[in-house]
């Protein structure tokens, strides 16, 4: 046992020795004053850049913000010259424990290929290449690997808290709750009983409103932030209709008392407008994707505070790649994407809380920041989508204490841009420097280590 290789009193004195070394590095790292530079500054609050940023962060937290502050003695200065500081970004919607981006038919079988290990382990760079992208802090909303009961999300999670992985902050949902044979239900499209079974609460399928508060109970006990579930259709599942509902309101109810009850918020995968209708009476908190909403759904929205995570990267990614999916699913994703822009630009006329959200694995992670110019082209203002991956993220989380503005006392989760976001919002897919409670975790630009290794999206060339 290794507690006998251990009891040898030299190795003891070894080990001592290394352990306190480890502390003492920690501790100095702890107190070290560290002065950012960058001739602009977006704090997450105001309607305008500051010139001559600077944040002074100490330890793991923010001293102080402001223009031209003076530099503290002995602090270290790191100048970033023509960049705009920002709060880390935060992604409402992902998937970093999957990966959906090649060819559809190709990804499915590989999932019941390769052992859940390995996927895990995939998961770790997909991890590294979002918090490398100057992404610090994700809800990963929905984590699940064919008749198999593990919790990669949750295990992800705890390894990136604990040093063991580099990745953004997690906030995760575990399987996804939803209803035999909808978007969530994981044997949707297989041969029936292929894998012995019918999928049950442990894998997320419940109907019925006691089966529906023993599935969140069931996650919430596995370790879930947020509970997610799917109350209409979607567009990678193979038999169920985009927009029908898959839920009905006592389900939903059920739902969202459950998940409050035990402080979860509620995240919702939803296209159909009438699963979105009931979704927002029971009172989930968000309402993912939205394609077909109507314009009296989102007022409907704005009265109750429900945020709209419109996760355009999704669609836009399949688009644009047609060829990889089965004909079935070209359907669905031509109505959902053909609904969608007209949805994104009411929600802004109509003021609804919009928060940011890409749906990352279904285009390859670490390209999340390309939902901020197709926000800007639907219409939105750069600084606003800016606000909605840093402030409005961090409130839908509930980790606004914490994070989602530069401000004296929060984490020190920062980021830096070159040039300057309001003349050109793509400077957020060329994060050159990346913070994250403290700790310097990307300085300089992308190089190949770095970079998202996939191909990229030919974001404006959808097929027809
Ligand atoms: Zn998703």
């Amino acid at each position: 046992m290794s507690i006998r290789f251990f009891s040898r009193p030299r190795l003891r004195t070894i080990c001592a020795a290394s352990v306190l070394a480890l502390v003492i590095s920690s501790v100095a790292a702890a107190n070290e004053t560290i002065a950012l530079k960058a001739a602009r500054l977006f704090d997450g609050k105001t309607a305008t850049l500051l010139q001559n940023g600077v944040v002074i962060v100490k330890g793991d937290t923010i001293a102080d913000v402001g223009s031209n502050l003076p530099i503290p003695d002995g602090a270290r200065v790191i100048d970033l010259g023509d960049a705009t500081l920002s709060p880390g970004f935060m992604d409402a919607h992902t998937h970093l424990t999957l990966d959906y981006s090649g060819n559809y038919n190709e990804r499915r079988l590989q999932e019941l290929d390769l052992n859940v290990s390995e996927q895990a382990i995939r998961a770790t760079k997909h991890a590294g290449a979002t918090v490398q992208a100057g992404f610090t802090t994700v809800r990963d909303l929905g984590s699940r690997f064919v008749a198999s009961r593990e919790f990669v999300d949750v295990a992800l999670r705890n390894s990136i808290n604990k040093d063991i992985v580099v990745g953004p902050r997690m906030l995760v949902a575990t399987k996804g709750i939803g209803a035999t044979g909808g978007h969530f239900d994981p044997m949707n499209g297989f041969r029936d009983f292929l894998f012995g079974r019918e999928p049950d609460y442990t894998d997320g399928i419940a109907n019925g409103p006691d089966e529906i508060r023993k599935a969140v109970r069931f996650e919430v006990k596995n370790g879930a932030d947020v509970i997610k579930a799917a109350v209409s259709g979607g567009v990678l599942s193979l038999t169920d209709e985009v927009d029908t509902p898959q839920l009905t309101p006592a389900e939903m109810a059920a739902l969202v008392d459950e998940s409050h009850r035990l402080r979860k918020k509620v995240a919702v995968h939803c296209h159909g407008d009438q699963a979105a209708r009931e979704a927002i009476e029971a009172g989930v908190d968000s309402i993912e994707h939205g394609s077909f909403m109507k314009p009296e759904t989102l007022a409907r929205m704005k009265n109750k505070g429900t945020f709209l995570t419109p996760t355009l990267m999704a669609s836009e990614w399949i688009m644009g790649k047609m060829n990889n999916y089965p004909l079935a699913l070209q359907a669905k994703a031509k109505a959902a994407y053909l609904a969608r822009s007209e949805m994104f630009r009411n929600a802004l006329k109509i003021g609804i809380k919009i928060s940011f959200g890409t749906d990352a694995a279904v285009f390859p992670h670490g390209q999340n920041a390309k939902e901020f110019k197709l926000m800007v082209d639907l219409g939105m203002k750069p600084l606003d989508a800016l606000k909605s991956a840093t402030a409005s993220d961090a409130e839908l989380l509930g980790i606004a204490q914490k994070v989602g503005t530069l401000e004296k006392g929060k984490l020190a989760d920062i980021i830096a841009m070159p040039g300057d976001p309001t003349a050109d919002i793509t400077v957020t897919e060329h994060v050159s420097f990346v913070m994250k409670e403290g700790k310097i975790i990307r300085t300089g630009p992308a190089t190949a280590e770095t970079a998202a290794t996939d191909e990229s999206i030919d974001i404006g060339a959808p097929v027809d």
